[in-house]
């Protein structure tokens, strides 16, 4: 029961709650038990607690609408004071719009119009306005979005990276390519200016930044800066970065725009030019020249060597270091060789600033334009001073060794005509003795001399042979040779020889080979005979065999023996100056060690080779290879060959000039032998006298006399002949050159015999000249002979 209905009850009854549905029971007793009375009494008991409880149910239920009343109240207050808040916020907001707005709508304007222009407060107007303008801003945004996008288009074609550095807000746009650069993919790196300042190389930060401050101030037009950056995978590439201020009407920066360049390549190539540069600068003296000559570019080396600054030769003509040391022809061949387009090489002298002369080799190149024309020249050069300085100090030498070794020549002739003209009298003197009656004992002391004095004379002539060799003064003088009347010579002088030795010898030329050959018949004869003397030298049983083969275009000459041969490690050594297989076998058998060495340097003068194939305890063949030279027929002589041998000889009256007596001696002697008449005179004035007085058929004249040599008298002898009258004459001399022999013949000699001669070299001597004479001139003096 509700509780008001309960406190009515308490006080308009008098009635407790608890005890109300006692009283309801009773009522509807009391209803039921008057129903038959009274109905409506009846009803009304029984009606009484239904309309209690409908009281109650009536005040619970306006408690209820009563609370719902209160709440709907309080929810409205909240709501009200929410909304009035809302309000007065959205009332601040509004004003802060609208101030905004206003602000905006001045910058815009001042932006669009530059100029302020009256500040207009109607809003409409103002909407309008900004309607306008953000229109107009938009064109422009886009405008500039695809500006930008050109530009980032461009940037990408020219593979540059773009910055673009807001300063009033500290943020950087780093473009894609930017970050691609140094491996970074376009959303790898944020928009703050640290992202380029870590990445910059330590050493380059300084720099890089006083570029951008000392352009941000205003001094610099552009801003431009190279270092090294940083890329992801840590190495470093070379960025040239260039940048370019954008400033407000005062001047002020507002943003700095600009590029990155990859230069890691160029800055590599540049390090290696300059690596270059610096190799050539420091060993070359290098200049750059325009067409006209002028110096464009000097090093310092040509600075060092000219004495001059590089200021003072920048914009000078090269012909400043002209010296004098060269013709014009030189310059013309330079500046012709150059101005083609052509590289010149070549030695120069120039001059110093102090007058010094200095030598270079230079090498002038032109550098060509894309006319192919020379646009500049390039001169590097390399001092040669001390090299030159040198080769003046080695041609002082040269010619200081040359007059040595002519001294040497010298002296050697001198010491030829000394040993040899005494060995003349010994020999001579030997031979005439064992010519006359002498006891045994006598017999062979004088026979043992004689084979003494013959041995000095091989050492002595080896030895001389030698030195000419050395001396470049061995000639060779090749004339039309019977090669068989060689080999029958060689023979008829080796085969007694070796039979006295036990040994057998033969000869023999091929018969393919040609009758007349040109060859040095004294040079061949002087190898084969040392290749012969050594065979029998070396053999003690068996054969000794000379040969002479053709072989294609040559001929091989071959003297092959059974004797002990050579070892075969010493086989290529026998040819080396003196040289011998064993020292023991020195003992044993003598010689020098020239034999060969001279032998196979005649060989090599004559145009062939000469080789050795040897066994020990077999043998050995020496043989040589000549070519086949044959004689124009014209100059094949009339003669028997090499040398003249006449049967019958006439009696002649002979005139020996010499100043020696003992050689006077010897030659009468041997002369008066063979029945001739023999007038001497001890000089060539004498000699000249004696042809003029009286008639001889033959002069023999020493080469060196006093008064007048042999030459000299020859000469003017020659010089008073009447025409179609010719004089014999035989040279006789101790000089063993062949200059020597070429003075005799130029002399107007018609022969030429070496001291010491044995008599019958003498003899064919004599023989030659006549035949020569009468050949050359029939109409001699032949017929004076006292036969
Ligand atoms: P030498 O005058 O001393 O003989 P050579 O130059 O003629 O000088 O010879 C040099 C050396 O070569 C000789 O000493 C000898 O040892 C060796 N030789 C030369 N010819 C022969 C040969 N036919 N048989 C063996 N050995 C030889």
């Amino acid at each position: 029961m509700h509780r008001l209905l309960e406190r009515q009850l308490k006080r308009v009854l008098g009635l407790d709650a608890g005890q109300w549905p006692r009283l309801a029971d009773k009522l509807r007793d009391w209803a039921d038990q008057v129903a038959d009375e009274d109905a409506e009494l009846a009803r009304g008991l029984f009606g009484l607690p239904q309309l209690l409880e409908r009281v109650s149910e009536s005040y619970a239920q306006q408690d209820r609408d009563l609370t719902l009343v209160r709440r709907s109240l309080e929810l409205s207050s909240t709501e009200l004071s929410t909304a009035n808040e809302r309000l007065r916020q959205e009332a601040k907001a509004m004003s802060q719009a609208l101030a905004t707005l206003q602000w905006t709508f001045d910058a815009l304007r001042q932006d669009a119009e530059g100029e302020g222009e009256a500040r207009s407060d109607d809003l409409v107007t103002m909407a309008g306005q900004i309607v306008t303008l953000t229109r107009e801003q938009e064109r422009i945004r886009e405008a500039l979005v695809k500006s930008e996008e050109r530009f980032e288009l461009a940037m990408r074609g020219a593979n540059d990276g773009l910055w673009d550095y807001d300063l009033t807000s500290g943020k950087v746009y780093y473009s894609p390519r930017w970050k691609d650069m140094i491996g970074h993919a376009p959303d790898d790196i944020g928009d703050s200016l640290d992202e380029w300042a870590s990445r910059v190389h330590p050493e380059d930060k300084a720099g890089a930044l006083a570029a951008v401050q000392a352009h941000l101030q205003g001094e610099t037009p552009h801003m431009e800066a190279t270092f090294r950056f940083r890329h992801r995978d840590g190495h470093y590439l070379w960025i040239l970065s260039r940048g370019l201020a954008v400033r407000d009407a005062a001047g002020q920066a507002l943003r700095m725009v600009g590029t990155h360049t990859d230069i890691s390549q160029r800055m590599e190539l540049e390090h290696y030019l300059s690596q270059f540069k610096r190799a050539l600068d420091e060993h070359a003296i290098v200049s750059i020249t325009d067409v006209r000559g002028n110096i464009t570019y000097a090093n310092q080396r040509f600075c060092d060597i000219s004495g001059y600054t590089r200021e003072e030769l920048l914009g000078q003509n090269h012909r400043l270091l002209k010296s004098g040391m060269h013709d014009a022809a030189m310059y013309e061949d330079l500046w012709s060789t150059i101005s083609q387009g052509r590289t010149w090489v070549g030695e120069l002298c120039n001059r110093a600033k102090d007058g010094q002369h200095y030598w270079v080799l230079a090498t002038i190149s032109p550098v060509l334009g894309n006319d192919g024309l020379p646009e500049q020249y390039i001169a590097i050069r390399a001092d040669i001073s001390r090299i030159k300085d040198a080769e003046k100090a080695l041609l002082k030498a040269k010619e200081a060794a040359e007059n040595a070794n002519r001294a040497k020549s010298e002296f050697l002739a001198n010491m030829s005509h000394e040993i040899r003209t005494p060995m003349n009298g010994v020999l001579g003197m030997l031979s005439l003795a064992l010519d006359t009656h002498l006891t045994p004992e006598q017999r062979e002391y004088l026979g043992l001399a004689r084979t003494s004095a013959d041995s000095l004379l091989h050492v002595i002539n080896d030895i001389l042979d030698f030195s000419k060799i050395e001396a470049g003064r061995m000639d060779i003088h090749e004339e039309p040779v019977r090669l068989r009347e060689l080999v029958d010579e060689l023979a008829r002088l080796n085969g007694p020889r070796c039979r006295e030795k036990g040994l057998e010898f033969s000869a023999e030329v091929d018969p393919e080979l040609p009758e007349w050959l040109m060859l040095d018949p004294v040079r061949v004869r002087q190898v084969l005979v040392n290749l012969l003397g050594n065979a029998v030298k070396f053999t003690t049983t068996g054969e000794i065999r000379l040969t002479v083969r053709r072989l294609g275009f040559g001929m091989r000459f071959a003297v092959r023996d059974t004797g002990i041969g050579i070892p075969r490690e010493k086989q290529a050594h026998v040819f080396e100056s003196f040289t011998q297989a064993d020292g023991s076998i020195t003992r044993r058998f003598g010689g020098t060690g020239l034999g060969l060495s001279i032998s196979n340097q005649l060989v090599r003068l004559m145009g062939g080779i000469m080789g050795v194939e040897s066994e020990p305890g077999q043998g050995s063949e020496f043989h040589f290879l000549l070519p086949i030279c044959e004689p124009k027929p014209a100059a094949k002589p009339e003669g028997a060959g090499a040398i003249v041998v006449t049967p019958e000889r006439r009696r002649l009256h002979i005139l020996l000039a010499e100043d020696n007596p003992i050689n006077q001696k010897l030659a009468v002697s041997l002369l008066s032998r063979e029945g001739h008449q023999v007038d001497v005179v001890g000089d060539g004035e004498a000699a000249l006298a004696a042809t003029d007085a009286g008639r001889y058929d033959l002069v023999l004249m020493d080469m060196q006399m006093p008064v007048l040599d042999g030459v000299a008298a020859t000469r003017a002898i020659r010089a008073r002949e009447p025409a179609g009258v010719h004089l014999p004459i035989v040279a006789l001399t101790a000089n063993a050159y062949e200059d020597d022999r070429d003075a005799c013949l130029d002399a107007g000699m018609d022969g030429f015999i070496s001291k010491p001669f044995k008599r019958a070299e003498l003899m064919a001597a004599i023989d030659h000249a006549l035949g020569q004479a009468a050949t050359a001139h029939p109409a001699g003096p032949g017929g004076s002979a006292t036969t």
